[in-house]
């Protein structure tokens, strides 16, 4: 168990790839925090899931791009588990939509929640891993933030090269506390993210995948645990492709 009494909080953890993570730490120990905006119903599933293999795990209602919101998180999970050793950013919104028909409100909305909440909760997660001198942070960006593979998500697109280099300038900033900061950028992954995607472009994409197909969540998953363990002891400020091969 390589989290025995360490303690998670995930973003966006009532579905997909926040999910699976939730579930994979507390497989190895850890005792969770599910945070969640609207997925009430979902996140409480998770929570059980949890409690079934006989961990303990809550659920956190807080939109990660007010800061209010989540600072009254962090406050309510340092009562319920007295600190914060991992947090994983993974809360992410994404839409299409033409170029002509978006607006700045919409760029404000996708920048808040897939960067700027980044800044936020690494912010307030920080202040309780600098008194343990130790913290892990993994950031769960995009290949879209490496690359322009299409244009129909500029605003997504823009936040998570933000949160790439976010994470490259956290490293620095958070190194002295030793808090490792670290980012993962999926390529795609079979979640409700992508479940109205059209036929014709899930094999458009997966035609151009070397391993032929989309990712699973626990993929994901499972690299973010590693990041998070101490064989990553001496990993920071990087980002690592999980993609199933492109290029
Ligand atoms: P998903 O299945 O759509 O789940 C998104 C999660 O984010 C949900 O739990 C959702 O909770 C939460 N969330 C959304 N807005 C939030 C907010 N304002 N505050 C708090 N939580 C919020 O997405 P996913 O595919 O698992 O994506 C997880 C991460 O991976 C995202 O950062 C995404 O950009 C990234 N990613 C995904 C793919 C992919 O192909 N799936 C590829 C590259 C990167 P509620 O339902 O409660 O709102």
């Amino acid at each position: 168990m390589r989290f025995e009494n360490k303690v998670v909080l995930i973003t966006g953890s009532s579905r997909g790839i926040g999910r699976a993570t939730a579930i994979e730490f507390a497989k190895e120990g850890a005792k969770v925090i599910i945070n969640y905006s609207k997925s009430k119903k979902e996140a409480e599933e998770v929570v059980k899931e949890i409690k079934n293999i006989s961990q303990q795990a809550i659920a956190i209602q807080a939109d990660v791009s007010n800061e209010k919101e989540v600072q009254s998180m962090f406050q309510k999970a340092k009562k319920e588990f007295g600190t914060i050793n991992i947090l994983v950013n993974n809360a992410g919104l994404v839409y299409d939509k033409p170029f002509f028909e978006r607006n700045a409100e919409e760029w404000h909305k996708i920048l808040g929640v897939n960067l700027i909440s980044i800044f936020l909760c690494s912010k307030y997660a920080s202040i309780e891993m600098k008194k343990q001198n130790a913290g892990k942070i993994i950031n769960i960006t995009s290949t879209n933030g490496l690359d322009t593979f299409s244009t129909s998500t500029p605003d997504y697109d823009a936040a998570k090269a933000g949160a790439i280099i976010l994470t490259r300038n956290l490293a620095k900033e958070l190194a002295p506390w030793n808090i490792q900061v670290n980012s993962i950028a999926p390529g795609w992954i079979n979640t409700d993210m992508n479940k109205d995607l059209p036929k014709e472009v899930i094999k458009e994409e997966t035609d151009q995948i070397h391993m032929k197909r989309f990712g699973e969540p626990n993929e994901i998953a499972r690299v973010v645990l590693f990041l998070a363990s101490d064989d990553a002891s001496f990993i920071t400020g990087t980002t690592i492709k999980v993609d199933g091969g492109s290029g």
